[in-house]
């Protein structure tokens, strides 16, 4: 059964950064009707364009996930004429090259009133921004937590919904409180394969073969991990998406994780049930060379075969 709405977005101003105004009785505070989505602008040389990365696959990835949230959605084309404009508005923020990027979050929310449990009647879509800096690369010690589960299958993981993040917190401040940087989940079915970070996508090497979690309702599928798979096929790497077993860690040279914060990142370690596996970092890593290539086509340093980049 098709659940998503026909509302038209009218074209929106741009307003000054502050806060709205929001019924309490709106479908998104009530009933967490709401998505959001997260891209990066790049200035591509010193003082001159400005790059978007690959915005057309967030548009999409909205689109599918206003479908199980029963919202209407911004068409590819609002979508980008938004983020261009919130961009171009805000050019100024934008870091210069090497020192970070301009984050960009679209949000989609039920902005009409509705006390019975119903999707909203009304429905707002915006774009705010803000300077971030390059992620700073400290070493990543993940644990594995099987007590407390990212996603279940018919549930909503495998779309960007404000409403799977806070039911992380709990595990992601216990883990912290026992210093690791972040927690992986494993499925919540047979609590034997692993899923995904808080907010990132893994990845396992082992030898020429990277191996990455099927995306089956219970992972976000990433966009950079997409685009990771694409750039380490033509590296000739094999890659394989599919069921990941926890044991497989113990067996691997590298794990790395993908996102669009964290771009790709090397993991040092991983806990699982107090015992911890180490792996390979640092320069020669896959990672890292798969982290090089992509940020150079991400900045406009590398040729965008592709068509990736968008210019603002
Ligand atoms: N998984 C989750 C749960 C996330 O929140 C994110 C961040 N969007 C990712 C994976 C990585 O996705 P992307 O590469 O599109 O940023």
């Amino acid at each position: 059964m098709k659940c998503s709405l026909d509302q038209k977005f009218s074209t929106g101003a741009l307003n000054r950064y502050g806060n709205i105004e929001l019924s309490p009785s709106s479908g998104v505070l009530n009933y967490g009707q709401g998505l959001f989505e997260g891209l990066k602008a790049y200035r591509n040389t010193e003082g001159d364009g400005i790059l978007l990365f690959r915005p057309e696959e967030n548009a999409l990835r909205m689109q599918v996930g206003a479908e199980r949230m029963c919202m209407p959605s911004p068409s590819v084309e609002q979508f980008i004429h938004a983020v261009k404009q919130t961009v171009l508005a805000n050019k100024r923020w934008v870091p210069p090259q090497g020192k970070g990027s301009l984050y960009i979050r679209p949000l989609l929310m039920g902005s009409g009133a509705v006390l019975g449990l119903a999707p909203a009647p009304e429905y707002t879509f915006l774009v705010f921004v803000s300077p971030v800096g390059t992620y700073f690369k400290e070493s990543i010690h993940l644990v594995v937590k099987d007590e407390v589960h990212r996603a279940f299958p018919g549930g909503t993981g495998g779309v960007k919904a404000i409403s799977n993040y806070a039911p992380v917190f709990k595990a992601q401040k216990q883990a912290k409180s026992e210093g690791f940087t972040d927690v992986i989940y494993l499925d919540s079915v047979q609590h034997k394969y692993l899923e995904e970070a808080s907010a990132c996508n893994l990845f396992v090497v082992k030898g020429n073969v990277i191996s990455t979690p099927i995306t089956m309702g219970t992972i976000l599928p990433g966009i950079t991990r997409k685009s990771v798979i694409e750039i380490a096929r033509d590296h000739e790497y094999q890659v394989e998406e599919r069921l990941v077993a926890l044991e497989e860690l113990f067996d691997a040279d590298e794990v790395f994780c993908t996102g669009t914060a964290i771009v790709v990142a090397s993991v040092d370690s991983i806990t699982y049930q107090g015992q911890r596996i180490q792996f390979k970092t640092g320069d020669n890593s896959v990672s890292q060379q798969l982290y090089k290539v992509l940020t150079s086509i991400q900045m406009g340093l590398a040729k965008d075969d592709k068509n990736w980049t968008v210019e603002v």
